[in-house]
């Protein structure tokens, strides 16, 4: 679903990603984690094209999207700062992805009705966001995303605001919830239980570069450098 070569990015003298290239199969799901300011969510950024990159290649299902604007790509995005539409209804933030892409009214609604009750918010839908808290924002956003109906969908954190309960039930879901759309998912997480739970890859990076890749299991037992040992083994 996702060809991601040589993405890099400087913000002034900070390398903020460089030379990152990694696959998501259709749907597979690969984790990025590193620490803060690593460099992850300006990959993300790229892939969705709200970041003017320095070079590199995006291809979204087949198709070279390096030169298309966001909304021509075909992603399904969630980021940390989940921004919805505050004028709307919960529904109709949801239903925004399918009516852009041109679908009908009712087709639309229905698709995200589906979405909200995956997120298990569907008695909300007739909320506008400032009447949610942050974690029901959060899974508004999540709901905007799967309801896209899109080959690639690029997480950023997307149940970091979300209790332990909460995060440890979605996270059930939406591993059934990928399978199922068969998208290809980029996310990124600072939890590994997440990450090995979700993901059948990761990437890990540091200091923009990604540093080791492979299946989940296999980074997680095989370390390749005493950076990514450390890494990992400190957290959680
Ligand atoms: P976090 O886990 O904290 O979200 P991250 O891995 O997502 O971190 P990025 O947001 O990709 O990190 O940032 C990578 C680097 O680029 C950081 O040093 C950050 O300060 C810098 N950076 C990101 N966006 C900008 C910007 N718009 N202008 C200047 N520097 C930026
Ligand atoms: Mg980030």
């Amino acid at each position: 679903a996702l060809h991601l070569q040589g993405l890099s990015k400087a913000f002034g003298t900070v390398q903020a990603a460089h030379q990152v290239s990694l696959t998501v199969q259709a749907g597979e799901t690969v984790a990025l984690l590193g620490p803060s300011g690593c460099g992850k969510s300006t990959v993300l950024r790229g892939v969705a094209g709200l970041e003017r990159l320095d070079g590199g290649r995006v291809e979204v299902a087949g198709t070279d999207v390096t030169a298309l604007p966001p909304e021509a790509r075909h992603v399904g995005l969630v980021f940390q700062d989940y921004a919805l539409f505050p004028h709307l209804s919960v529904l109709d933030n949801v239903a925004y992805g399918p009516r852009r892409r041109r679908a009908g009214r009712l087709q639309a609604a229905a698709q995200a009705r589906e979405a909200l009750a995956l997120v298990g918010l569907l008695d909300l839908q007739a909320r506008t966001p400032v009447q949610l808290s942050g974690g029901q924002q959060q899974r508004v956003a999540l709901a905007r995303a799967l309801a896209t109906g899109s080959p690639l969908l690029l997480l950023d954190e997307p149940l970091s605001n979300l209790d332990e309960q909460r995060r440890t039930e979605l996270r059930a879901d939406l591993r059934r919830l990928f399978s199922q759309v068969g998208a290809g998912v980029l996310l990124v997480t600072h939890d590994q239980r997440e990450a090995l739970a979700l993901a059948h890859h990761v990437a890990v990076m540091r200091a923009g570069r990604v540093v080791q890749q492979g299946p989940s299991a296999q980074v997680f037992a095989q370390p390749q450098t005493a950076w990514v040992a450390a890494f990992l083994g400190h957290r959680n």
